[in-house]
């Protein structure tokens, strides 16, 4: 039997430390970082990961679940050489086919999805849905749901994580910011919301309905505690009767829990539509989607823009620019993964293989008479180690975080990789072998660690 002892990450531990020196913590983002040092990564091809000690890995996070074809699929790397070899490494800055190519294919598969800018990243998707709304609404508060993650910036980084001591009730959350640094304006602008309560979100929303301009939401938050059907239904219509906008933050659980994201596995319609991750095909990307009546304010033809100063109208217009939008690369690389999920065999066969692990590693932690629940939709799942039912955050702090963390370090040294604590993501290029030694590798983790 494998021992920890057997895996060296010598290589990995020496060149962190070379990176603390250069990089706080060692990390470009904080999310990377874990003790006792990160694995520091060298090649990843299909389902593996390989490190720069030569260690072999099958890879669940998948860079945060932004790999759904795994890494590097032919058909993605064929259509990304193309692009840069037939067309130019150049990005315009000018209109390009494949952007009105991607816009409509947003807008056949998104029920919520008329008209689409993009972006480059998840979180700027994310804050210029909200600017947008307050556009759109003329309100400026904001309402976000406790445990949702949107990205790094101010206003939506509240109560992401926060600690029991200044969390208030469970009915009605306090605004607590997740990173130093954020101003009181912004704290005393957002609104957190209970996820799975519909009544309490109700007495929140009422109250303050004059100043709100959206509630935004993961519907199924982390892609693996789902809203309860009816909380989307009422929360769909009660926005509408106030007048707020609803935006479903889908960076993570588009293309991921269903082609058409969670709004389609709902059948509901919300006003906004982020989207970020697989939509890239591994490249950076995010895109904002919606309503045409709210989108059209990005109009420059609308209104009046800095960019274009003089162009028509008297109403000024909502500013999106950057530089890099709709880069050629990343579209191609997203039209070609989006092309491959939609095949016989893509999107399905994930999602069958997601259950069959699913369903082994239930199996196994029965055996081994540990509580646990494979929490999740479609390519995405947790391991929730608990029999209490699981329906936000606070729920989750029932879960045996330290058993958890303890199974993903042996896990580390049996050749699984996932960041400690982090869910899991399939991609067409896990196969039943995988599977197989997945389930093995965590057979002997809990023997390891029990
Ligand atoms: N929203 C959600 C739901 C996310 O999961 C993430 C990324 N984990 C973001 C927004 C931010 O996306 P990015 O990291 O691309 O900025």
């Amino acid at each position: 039997t494998e021992t920890a002892a057997e895996v060296s990450t010598a290589k990995s531990q020496a060149l962190f430390e070379e990176a603390m020196d250069v990089m706080p913590g060692g990390v470009t983002a904080n999310i990377k970082y874990f003790k006792p040092h990160p694995i520091v990564m060298e090649e990843g091809h299909g389902s593996r990961l390989y490190d720069v000690d030569g260690n072999e890995y099958i890879d669940y996070l998948l860079c945060y679940g932004a790999l759904m074809t795994g890494h590097g699929h032919p058909a993605v790397y064929t259509a990304v050489t193309e692009q840069m070899y037939s067309k130019g490494t150049t990005i315009f800055g000018a209109p390009h086919r494949l952007e009105i190519t991607m816009a409509q294919k947003l807008r056949d598969l998104y029920r919520g999805i008329d008209q689409v800018r993009f972006c480059n990243s998840g979180m700027e998707a994310t804050l210029l849905a909200v600017r947008l709304a307050a556009a759109y609404t003329g309100r400026h508060k904001i309402a976000k749901f406790e445990g949702h993650y949107h990205g790094g910036y101010d206003q939506v980084l509240m109560s992401v994580n926060p600690d029991e001591t200044e969390e208030g009730t469970a009915e009605n959350p306090a605004c607590v910011p997740d990173s130093s640094g954020v101003s009181s304006e912004c704290v005393a602008n957002t609104v957190v919301l209970p996820f799975n309560d519909i009544t309490a979100c109700e007495t929140i929303l009422r109250k303050q309905a004059d100043d709100v301009s959206c509630v935004i939401m993961e519907p199924i938050q982390s892609g693996f505690i789902p809203a309860s059907p009816d909380f989307m239904k009422q929360l769909r219509a009660l926005t509408e009767e106030l007048g707020i906008v609803l935006i479903y933050d889908e960076v993570k659980t588009g293309f991921r829990v269903s082609l058409g994201g969670a709004q389609e596995i709902y059948g509901i319609k919300p006003d906004l539509t982020t989207l970020g991750k697989v939509l890239g095909g591994g490249f950076p990307v995010g895109a904002l989607g919606g309503k045409r009546e709210i989108m059209e304010l990005c109009s420059p033809a609308s209104g009046r823009d800095i960019l274009t100063a003089g162009t028509s109208g008297s109403e000024k217009a909502f500013f999106h620019s950057g530089t890099y939008n709709g880069h050629p690369t990343t579209l191609a690389a997203g039209l070609a993964t989006i092309q491959l999920l939609e095949k016989r065999g893509g999107i399905a066969d994930v999602f069958r293989k997601t259950e069959q692990l699913k369903r082994g590693l239930t199996e196994l932690y029965q055996e081994f008479n540990v509580p646990m629940q494979a929490m999740g939709v479609g390519s995405i799942f947790n391991i929730v180690l608990t029999d209490e039912p699981i329906r936000n955050l606070r729920d989750m702090r029932k879960a045996d975080t330290d058993l958890r963390r303890r199974i993903d370090e042996a896990l580390l040294t049996l050749g699984i990789y996932s960041k400690p604590m982090n869910r899991y993501s399939m991609s067409t290029a896990h196969d039943e072998a995988d599977i197989e030694k997945t389930i093995d590798a965590h057979r002997k983790a809990l023997e390891r660690v029990l």
